[in-house]
């Protein structure tokens, strides 16, 4: 099995090694700092007792030479104070002996001054004290000798004093050099070991970002590769956990979906029929008013209405359901707009005179071809000015128009109604939905302007609506022109297509 420690145990590793690091090095640094202290005050003491002896060494030799040759002449020589000061002479010897134990210059130089001291003794101390006078040269080279190695003694001791303290600071440097340098290492391993432990969840964590924007972005396919340390590996499986079972969903949704579309499909398309033959009944009878009493010709009247509404409304449920189930087809072809835009203004003139509505028709001059299917636009515009006759108030005033907006053609229904709202215009062409109150209110179905959306949007067009309470609305959809679109050059005698000239 792999070693993939979770994320705290990986903070507490760290922390552990890096906190023993320090310890170890700053044990070190204080021991070795504390070892070089006690060592430089020993060296300091050994070397004031060695300077203290050899004051010793030099005020016994004088101490001897006053013996041997005492400073008035009517003293004479003392053999026992000859023998004292020797002794302590050899005393102070001894124990400087003990304190250059390891010192082997000194031990040399007390060595030297311990054997001149001799050699004074045997050639010129023990013949003063038993009356005899050595030769001056002797005495003189003797004395001095003793005399130049206890100076040198102390030089040494001096010596040895200075080079103490300056071993004793160099070592303090260099320990601190270490110490700092240790200290310096031990971060900088703490550094790498947490930047190593970042990187480990970097990666990791990127791919989880990754995914994240992907699958918000309907990637529902988006899986994350799991790694790094546990607590992310195992926020990578939840991840994937969250997106299988999304994508599940979706394609829960997605047939529950395509059923429904098939069930409205199927039901619209088998209720078509009976309707039709209802209505066309209906009509039937109504046309044979003089054979039917006055209850009957209005039963018959309202049936057909019905039948109608019926009819209209089945039609527009199975474009939409055709649209969603993708089958909603459109033949476009190049499509000469004004004789389109006079053809659905002839068919609706009828409705704006019954409610003394001025209706125009303007389309621009030299217009290009649209790529349209005109059925399917003639249903939008229809749709479009239905709208407007109905929402709008007798003697208000309605125009569809055409014009080239860059590289389309832009058709536009306005009319002087009721207008709609902000909140109204945010809705108007969502499915079913209708104004629920004042002029607006209808006994429409609230799938006209759904349906013309789908079939604008079909051509490769956009639709749009704006509107002011209470000073009217206006609606407008684009279409592509036709690819070998030309500027339609048939006039009508009118010049530009007014209401007089499309009826
Ligand atoms: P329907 O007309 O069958 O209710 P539509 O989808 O065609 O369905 O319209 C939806 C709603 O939008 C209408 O019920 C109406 O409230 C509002 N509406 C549509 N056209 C206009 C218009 N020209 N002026 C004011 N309101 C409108």
């Amino acid at each position: 099995m792999r070693f993939n420690p979770s994320l705290t145990a990986r903070l507490r590793i760290g922390f552990l090694v890096l906190f023993a690091l320090l310890l170890v090095v700053s044990l070190l640094g204080v021991g070795r700092l504390f070892q070089i202290r006690v060592d430089y005050e020993n060296d300091i003491t050994r070397n004031f007792q060695l300077e203290l002896e050899s004051e010793r060494l030099r005020s016994a030799f004088i101490l001897e030479q006053a013996a041997a040759r005492p400073a008035t002449p009517h003293q004479k020589p003392s053999q026992v104070e000859l023998n004292q000061a020797t002794a302590s002479f050899q005393a102070a010897a001894k124990r400087a002996s003990d304190l250059t134990d390891d010192d082997a210059a000194l031990k040399t130089k007390l060595a030297k001054v311990v054997a001149s001291e001799a050699a004074w003794r045997k050639h010129v101390a023990e013949p003063l004290v038993g009356g005899t006078v050595p030769p001056n040269g002797i005495e003189q080279r003797l004395t001095s000798a003793v005399t130049n190695s206890g100076e040198s003694l102390a030089i040494e001791t001096r010596n040895a004093r200075d080079a103490s303290r300056d071993h004793a600071r160099s070592e303090t440097r260099n320990t601190t050099i270490l110490v700092a340098a240790g200290l310096a290492g031990a971060l900088l391993a703490a550094l790498i070991l947490f930047s190593g432990l970042i990187n480990s969840m970097r990666a990791p964590l990127g791919r989880l970002v990754a995914g994240a924007r992907r699958l918000a972005g309907g990637d529902l396919q988006t899986r994350v590769e799991v790694g790094g340390p546990v607590e992310i590996a195992t926020l990578g499986r939840a991840f994937n956990e969250m997106a299988n079972s999304l994508e599940r969903d979706a394609r829960e949704r997605d047939r529950v979906e395509q059923m429904k579309d098939d069930f409205v499909l199927t039901v619209s398309h088998e209720l078509r029929t009976p309707v039709t033959v209802v209505k066309g009944f209906a009509e039937m009878l109504t046309a044979q008013r003089k054979s039917l009493n006055s209850r009957q010709f209005e039963a018959a009247e309202v049936i057909s209405e019905s039948a109608g509404q019926l009819q209209k409304m089945i039609n527009d449920l199975l474009d939409l359901a055709r649209s969603d189930a993708g089958k909603l087809r459109i033949e476009p072809e190049p499509t000469a707009v004004r004789p389109l835009a006079q053809r659905i203004g002839r068919q609706m003139r009828p409705h704006f005179d019954e409610k003394s509505q001025r209706f125009t028709v303007a389309v621009e001059k030299d217009l290009p071809d649209v790529e349209a299917d005109a059925v399917r636009i003639g249903q939008v515009l229809a749709n479009l000015l239905t709208n407007a006759n109905k929402y709008s108030p007798e003697g208000a005033e309605v125009k569809l128009s055409a014009s080239r907006v860059g590289d389309e053609v832009e058709f536009a229904v306005s009319d002087t109604g009721p207008g709609l709202d902000e909140e109204q215009l945010e809705h108007v062409f969502d499915r079913f939905w209708r104004a629920e109150s004042g002029e607006t209110q209808s006994g429409g179905t609230g799938l006209g302007l759904a349906i013309a959306k789908s079939l604008v949007e079909l051509h490769g067009g956009a639709i749009s609506a704006t509107a002011t309470p209470g000073e009217g609305a206006t609606f407008r959809f684009v279409l592509p022109i036709a690819k070998d679109g030309r500027p339609t050059t048939q006039q009508t005698p009118a010049g530009r297509a007014k209401a007089g000239a499309a009826g």
